[in-house]
């Protein structure tokens, strides 16, 4: 076995239908008697029935987040934060819910109770992003990762299907990355792989009854396990070029994981032999049509598979290219830019990678 180093964070999870109803007692636990709830502004009635089952610990209701955290948004909630003086935020919600909760922590250390109801496991991670001036600056600082998470399946009922099939693949994205970190650790490696088998068991039944409770159960399983991948180990390619499609082409943040997902694991194939084993275990796929399988089940589910479909214009692929490979990163297939050319225009043409 290779040498590894492994650290676990810090963070409570509650976990299983119906666990709002703790909501009170686990911000209680959290020493916090004073919480901002935030949310986007869709979800404001689940908002406010989070605050009613707080009672006396709501302060205020804030359903003003919005996706890529602009600026505006975060100052606009740290006046309401210091002139409601809150000791605590609970953000209800997706991404950006959460996002805009560890924004606000970033700046005034306040605690985070997340109740996320999307697939994509932010709440999991210490990492945080702005957007200021058109450009998305990310980083990482233990502060703002959530102190605790309650994960009630119920409550992910709502999330359309394709939404919840695209943010499934988010997820999925984050344990196949992780499975070829650099520093890739064989503990991070299992909850990946549970992670991408509890997914792909998911996400189809999801298509096939959005209400049933066991599939949003193991859905909301594997978001957890990809958010703890995602928050352990570092991304490689696809991620990057997901970050470079929707921080400058302002393409879907779920639907550009989806869409680019095959297409990197294409890539990474041949530099990747254990971490395409434990993809093809975990799909139940053949270990030398990885990519394709991923392909196939985005099409059984009726989800993007090109980024002509999601916004992309052909123009602009040769920008995003360079863009792409401009800082070197870590990623097990060396990069460079004509190669990443190529991978662009066929996840724009939307092929079957082979
Ligand atoms: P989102 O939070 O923007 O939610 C998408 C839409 O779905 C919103 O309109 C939201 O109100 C709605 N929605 C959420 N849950 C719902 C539900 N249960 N029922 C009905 N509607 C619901 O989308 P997302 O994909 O969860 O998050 C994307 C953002 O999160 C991006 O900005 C991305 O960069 C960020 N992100 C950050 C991390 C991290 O670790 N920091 C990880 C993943 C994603």
């Amino acid at each position: 076995m290779k040498n590894f180093q492994f650290e676990s964070l810090p963070g409570r999870v509650l976990f299983g239908a119906g666990t709002l109803t703790e909501v009170s007692a686990e911000l209680q636990a959290l020493g916090a008697r004073k919480a901002l709830v935030i949310a986007t502004a869709d979800l404001a009635e689940l908002a406010r029935e989070v605050g009613a089952l707080l009672g006396d610990l709501c302060a205020g209701i804030h359903a003003q987040a919005v996706q890529h955290i602009p600026y505006e948004t975060v100052t606009e909630a740290l006046s309401r934060v210091q002139s409601l003086d809150v000791d605590s935020l609970v953000a209800v919600g997706g991404g950006s819910s959460i996002g805009l909760a560890k924004a606000i922590a970033l700046e005034t250390s306040l605690p985070i109770l997340a109740i996320p109801t999307t697939y994509a496991g932010s709440e999991m991670t210490p990492i945080w992003g702005i957007t200021q001036n058109g450009v998305k600056k990310t980083g990482k600082n233990l502060i703002v990762k959530p102190k605790s998470v309650i994960y009630d399946s119920k409550l992910t009922v709502t999330l359309p299907v394709r939404l919840s099939v695209t943010s499934g693949m988010n997820a999925i994205a984050h344990c196949a990355e992780g499975l070829y970190a650099e520093n890739a650790n064989p503990i991070i490696s299992l909850l990946a792989e549970d992670g991408i088998r509890a997914l792909r068991a998911s996400l189809p039944q999801i298509c096939s009854n959005p209400n049933d409770e066991d599939a949003r159960s193991e859905a909301q399983y594997g978001t957890w396990l990809g958010g703890t991948v995602l928050g352990s180990v570092g991304m490689a390619l696809h991620h990057k070029l997901c970050h470079v499609l929707g921080g400058s082409y302002n393409l879907p943040h779920a639907e550009t994981h989806t869409v680019v997902l095959p297409y990197a694991i294409w890539y990474n194939a041949g530099h990747a032999p254990e971490a395409m084993k434990a993809l093809a275990r975990a799909l139940g796929s053949d270990v030398s049509d990885v990519a394709g399988s991923i392909y196939d089940l985005l099409k059984s589910m009726d989800a993007p598979t090109s980024l002509a479909e999601i916004g992309m214009k052909e123009k602009d692929l040769d920008a995003a290219a360079k863009l792409a490979t401009q800082n070197p990163y870590y990623n097990p297939r060396p990069i460079d830019e004509k190669s990443i050319r190529q991978l662009l225009e066929y996840a724009y043409n939307g092929q079957r990678p082979v």
